[in-house]
């Protein structure tokens, strides 16, 4: 299986969305969906793949805001998002109480689990529950790459100053689950550059 992923970025929050592509099978999956969703339906039909999910690492308005129009674009193919947050999509509940903003809600939505594989179409992930930023954030694993949403960033860490967050679960679960990785895995984050995981352990200022 060769895998490429290729980011798109907004400009209001430069928040990154993912396609992760399967070059042997044309399957593809979407990591998070953020304000400029026309940006990946121009991916997809570029890329000439066909999207069998879309992956939310959390559920920050953010990454979420362009789920129905990438929906609308590329079919009603199932949101997966772990259980902890699964009540933002399906009720539109906002995840913040510091930010009552309505949520887009989606029809179709699956579970992503702590250590259970979740496949779509020929790609299978690794889920690792990586809370603090936000209770139902995920890591997501595939091949040597993972998406590690806005639990780890290139030289820093997730907020963790929202009434549901908590600062220590997330240092355990990044210091536990994805430090922990070989030091050439490639991290994608929500925000910002990717970086490696052996260069966040060297150098991250707030893991020292
Ligand atoms: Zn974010």
């Amino acid at each position: 299986m060769t895998i490429s992923v290729t980011g798109t970025a907004d400009l209001r929050f430069g928040t990154n969305s993912y396609l992760v592509e399967d070059e042997d099978t044309k399957d593809a999956a979407i990591i998070d969906a953020n304000l400029e969703p026309q940006q990946m339906v121009r991916l997809v039909r570029d890329r000439g793949v066909n999207v069998k999910a879309i992956l939310l690492t959390h559920t920050d308005v953010d990454h979420i805001a362009g789920l129905p129009e990438l929906i609308a674009a590329i079919g009603p193919v199932p949101v997966a998002v772990h259980d902890a947050e699964k009540q933002v999509v399906i009720q539109g509940k906002p995840l913040r109480r510091q930010f009552p903003v309505g949520s887009p809600m989606v029809a179709v939505t699956d579970s992503l689990v702590e250590g259970k594989p979740y496949r779509a179409g020929s790609l299978s992930f690794d889920v690792l529950h990586t809370p603090g930023h936000s209770p139902g954030g995920v890591s997501l694993k595939i091949g040597d790459v993972i998406f590690t949403g806005d639990a780890l960033f290139a030289g820093s860490i997730g907020r963790s100053d929202f009434d549901n967050s908590n600062g220590d679960a997330l240092l355990e679960g990044i210091r536990s689950k994805l430090l922990v990785l070989p030091d050439e895995t490639i991290a994608y984050s929500g925000h910002g550059p990717a970086t490696t995981i052996g260069e966040e352990r060297r150098s991250n200022p707030f893991l020292a």
